[in-house]
């Protein structure tokens, strides 16, 4: 059947057969369904499945694949390459499913696949508890969670793959099954870091730890010291105890408060630290890194982990300007310091930055062929981001991102973490699933023989 010539008839028998709405190009509020977090992204679809419930997305997965529709499932929108969205698509967008119910005493916590990880850090922090994220909380859990997930408590509590216990997943033939260690393994395990390449998945049952108030925030450095400060975190952190984090960035002073204004848009190399320890031993580990260097400023402060989860929002909003180029390394060589130091000095707009994110502690304690997430013996994520209100800015952020990336590369361990990547090609794509890439595409030859989903960091079924 053809691709983009449905009639508003087909889209009918969806509209009936769905609890929620579908949006239609004509309908108001398709502008608004079809955007993303990432404004560099314009796309199209030939309607918005907005699902209310695992039924609608069955519906939704059947109605594409009978009409010969091209699928792009959306959770939070957070996605570099905007893969929510795709012209002409079907787009089944699971943002009106955002429940979370936590167990207290199991410490775990159920979570819908339309849910950001503020609805989870609301929900989990009202008991205390946390599992594992990223450093925003505006980020959808349905991409975060496939992808790997890296963020604050990975050193201590591992990838947020690493504490996923099941998903309830809608496969490409409108079945639904739940996957776990114990039922459908082969496709847990590709979940855990394949993407959205095997279903859709409606339901995350995720593993809770106790993190209440953590210790946490930035330590800033002049541009100029980021080579010492580089040369010394390189050192420091492996060896530090795995319940502080520190992730590395270079990045331009935020012109507001709570920022003093006589800092605001200098260039700065910094480190956000978050202790998630016993409070009363939060001055004994604190105390060495922050007593590093010459600091411009240090906003380490105690806070609930809802709060720092938060704390960067809304210096990033929706509608900006994204160009994303990544790599896992190894190590953060001499080489490499040199060319932090070059393109930090460059920081095209005030909003670039580049960031290195730990990979160690307890993600390294799972082995790299456990789950899907290949680079689990590397030692940091990186990631640099051309970011700009101004669409007239596009080019010269991508310029400096795609430069810097080609200067770091070789430095690097050759693939990339799949959710910092934008559409780059099928052989950036192998390279960051590395030797768990054929497993992949056996189970997806199993499970998505027909590729329906595709858009994606796209793993083809085998044969
Ligand atoms: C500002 C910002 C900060 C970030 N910080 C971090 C961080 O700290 N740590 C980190 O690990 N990553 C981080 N990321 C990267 C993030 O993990 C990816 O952008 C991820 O794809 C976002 O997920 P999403 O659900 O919001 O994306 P979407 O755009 O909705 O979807 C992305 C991809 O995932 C698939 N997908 C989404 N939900 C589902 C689902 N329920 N079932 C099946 N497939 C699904 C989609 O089909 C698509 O291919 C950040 C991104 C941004 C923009």
């Amino acid at each position: 059947m053809a691709t983009t010539t449905q009639t508003t008839t087909d889209f009918e028998a969806l509209i009936t057969a769905m609890r929620g709405p579908a949006i239609l190009p004509a309908d108001d509020g398709y502008d608004a369904a079809r955007a993303v977090y990432n404004a560099m992204i314009d796309r199209r679809p030939a309607a918005i499945a907005r699902c209310a419930d695992v039924a609608d997305v069955m519906t939704a997965v059947r109605f594409a694949a009978e009409h010969g529709l091209t699928a792009s499932v959306r959770g939070g929108g957070h996605n570099a390459a905007g893969l929510g969205v795709w012209d002409d698509a079907l787009v089944i967008d699971l943002s009106p499913m955002r429940g979370v119910l936590v167990d207290p005493a199991a410490k775990t916590a159920l979570v819908q696949g339309g849910c950001v990880w503020g609805d989870v850090d609301h929900a989990t922090g009202g008991f205390g508890l946390a599992t594992p994220s990223g450093f925003l909380s505006t980020t959808g859990v349905g991409g975060l969670t496939l992808g790997g997930g890296i963020g604050y408590l990975s050193r201590r509590y591992g990838l947020t793959i690493d504490n996923l216990l099941s998903a309830d997943v809608v496969l490409a033939d409108g079945s639904f099954v739940t996957a776990s260690e114990r039922e459908h393994s082969d496709l847990f395990w590709a979940l855990r870091g394949g993407g959205g390449n095997f279903g859709v998945v409606t339901s995350f049952e995720f593993r809770c730890h106790d993190v209440g108030t953590v210790v946490a925030g930035p330590v800033l450095y002049d541009i100029a010291d980021a080579g010492d400060v580089l040369r010394w975190y390189r050192e420091v952190l492996p060896a530090l105890p795995e319940e502080l984090n520190g992730w590395l960035g270079l990045l331009t002073i935020p012109p507001a408060p709570p920022f003093p204004e006589e800092l605001w848009l200098r260039k700065a190399c910094g480190i956000v630290w978050c202790y998630t320890g016993p409070p009363e031993r939060a001055d004994e580990v604190l105390g060495p890194v922050r007593g590093f260097g010459s600091p411009l400023l240090d906003a380490v402060m105690p806070m609930p982990f809802p709060v720092l989860q938060s704390i960067f929002d809304a210096l990033y909003p929706t509608g900006l300007q994204w160009y994303w180029r990544a790599d896992f390394f190894n190590e953060i060589s001499d080489d490499a310091i040199a060319i932090h130091e070059e393109f930090g000095e460059q920081l095209p707009t005030p909003h670039s930055t580049m960031h290195l994110y730990p990979i160690d502690g307890a993600v390294h304690r799972v082995g790299p062929e456990a789950t899907a997430f290949a680079y689990r013996d590397a030692g940091w994520a990186g990631v640099i981001v051309g970011v700009d209100p101004d669409p007239a800015n596009a080019a010269k952020i991508k310029d400096w991102a795609v430069r810097y990336w080609d200067a770091l590369h070789p430095t690097s361990a050759g693939g990339a973490y799949v959710n910092f990547m934008m559409d780059e090609g099928s052989d950036r794509v192998q390279a960051s699933y590395g030797r768990n890439y054929d497993r992949l595409a056996r189970i997806k030859a199993s499970y998505d023989p027909g590729n329906f989903f595709r858009i994606n960091q796209n793993i083809k079924p085998a044969g």
